[in-house]
């Protein structure tokens, strides 16, 4: 493709679709990939096979060995009452707990429904390829067991047993396979990912079961709370508390911290079973805190104007998350953000009015532009500045994603080296919206949880083995 942009306006173009679409395929066969060969259960056995599962049923055996009872996970579990006869009950858990709710923790105020729009992919992805015209039986480590929950296990048609579906947060890789004719049972998430889910997928929303974060809801007997995981907006973690008094909790995607472990549901109670974003369970993953990256950013994009004033900015982002990197320039240097119209409803949506108010219609109006994150390279970004040459002679673009950071940077964020060609300077910035290795290692040695079942690259053995050793040793004393 040569250009995602027409001139000066917006680009709300086929060009953008694509883009888009190419995101969601890699993170689809991302997500393929990390399931490969996690499946334990015998009735998936042949998924196993047909995906290359080494067999050794190490990392299964391990998980038989350490006590807990998964037996659920037979698959004749009986399908429970639907979601309208659910016992819902709420209290507020901060104020149970005798304590003032952070600020940063506040859930935005709901916004007036918007119509649906063509900027997600409406499951197209999910039903391009060949393998989702069949679905996968739903792997293990997406059911709660003893319950009838499963988490971002959407891909697999309607799972036998499974009467309440979660979505942690609105990212391909979390809800493929859900689209507008979903009928196979409730889906509970944040307000804002339900949204996104009616903006997006302009799904049913009879379907939709939004709950507040820091909210007790009993539902099918098991109290469920969601917090913020401080990953995209809308993204939440996911506790379980069965009647057993067994305690689950499912990470989805997030980014540890120690304002979360000042959480009351996590300070003041025992995590029997950890579900655990492993994005980055290596230890060359040491990245930088959010905060350092947001002021690098801020520092480069200021010296870079000081040089050359008549310099556009770009930001990378998905269709959502990295909000924070614009924001922050937006702040810094007094100036609108520009994004097209989909991106603008979508923006508009999660309620902020630090973003909202600062958002702008037409690009020839600031010089601090959002695109996709797929279109940062050099001949795409030639192209757009060709659209406006009248306005900028360079332009300088952020792609915030933790898979650029490198072993030798460390915490040293002037190391790192733009990739410049003519006029076009890219930075690739470690911005992780997942925990570091640290964050994940501090997480884990505060929660001291019974068992850690890791849901990201778990699709290689070897992987696997690294992991159990990483935590053994989190888990010690
Ligand atoms: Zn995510």
């Amino acid at each position: 493709m040569s250009t995602i942009g027409g001139a000066g306006g917006d680009y709300d173009s086929k060009e953008e679709w694509t883009e888009f679409e190419w995101l969601e395929d890699a993170l689809s066969i991302i997500e393929n990939i990390e399931e490969q060969s996690y499946q334990i259960h015998p009735s998936i056995k042949q998924e196993e096979e047909e995906d290359g599962d080494g067999g050794d049923g190490s990392f299964s055996a391990e998980f038989y060995r350490c006590g807990t009872d998964w037996s659920c996970l037979s698959p004749a579990a009986e399908v429970v009452e639907p979601s309208h006869s659910r016992n819902l009950k709420q209290a507020n858990l901060w104020q149970m707990w005798g304590q003032n709710k952070p600020s940063s923790l506040s859930s935005p105020p709901p916004k007036k429904k918007l119509k649906p729009t063509q900027f997600c992919s409406q499951g197209k992805a999910a039903s391009s390829s060949p393998k989702h015209n069949r679905p996968r039986a739903c792997p293990f480590y997406k059911r709660i067991p003893d319950t009838g929950f499963s988490v971002d296990a959407f891909r697999y048609g309607p799972i036998p047993g499974c009467s309440a579906y979660f979505l942690t947060h609105f990212h391909y890789d979390h809800y493929g396979g859900l689209t507008k004719g979903w009928s196979h049972g409730p889906i509970y998430c944040t307000p804002l990912t339900a949204r996104l889910l009616t903006i997006c997928l302009s799904l049913n929303s009879l379907y939709i079961h939004p709950l507040e974060l820091d909210t007790e809801y009993v539902i099918q007997g098991v109290k469920v709370t969601l917090l913020e995981a401080n990953h995209c907006p809308g993204a939440a973690l996911l506790h379980f508390r069965l009647p057993t008094g067994l305690c689950y909790l499912h990470t989805g995607d997030f980014r540890a911290s120690k304002l979360m472990q000042a959480h009351p549901l996590l300070a003041n109670n025992r995590v029997n079973v950890l579900y655990l974003d492993t994005t980055y369970c290596n230890p060359k993953y040491k990245f930088p805190s959010k905060e350092d990256v947001l002021s690098y950013v801020v520092r480069v994009t200021k010296s870079s104007l000081k040089k050359q004033p008549k310099t556009l900015v770009v930001v990378g982002a998905y269709s959502i998350g990295k909000e924070s990197v614009y924001l922050a320039i937006s702040k810094a240097l007094g100036v609108k953000i520009y994004a097209n119209n989909s991106r603008r409803r979508i923006l508009q949506s999660f309620g902020w009015p630090d973003l909202s108010t600062n958002l702008c219609t037409k690009a020839i109006d600031t010089c601090l532009h959002v695109l996709p994150i797929s279109s940062l390279r050099y001949e795409t970004l030639k192209d757009y500045l060709k659209n406006h040459v009248n306005q900028y002679a360079a332009v300088l673009a952020f792609r915030p994603t933790g898979w650029t950071y490198s072993e030798g940077l460390g915490r040293e964020l002037d190391l790192i080296r733009p990739s410049t060609r003519g006029n076009i300077t890219i930075y690739g910035v470690p911005y992780s919206e997942h925990s570091s290795f640290t964050e994940l290692r501090d997480f884990v040695e505060f929660l001291k949880p019974d068992k850690i079942i890791p849901t990201v690259n778990v699709g290689n053995p070897d992987n696997r083995d690294k992991m159990q050793s990483y935590f053994r040793e989190w888990l010690k004393g």
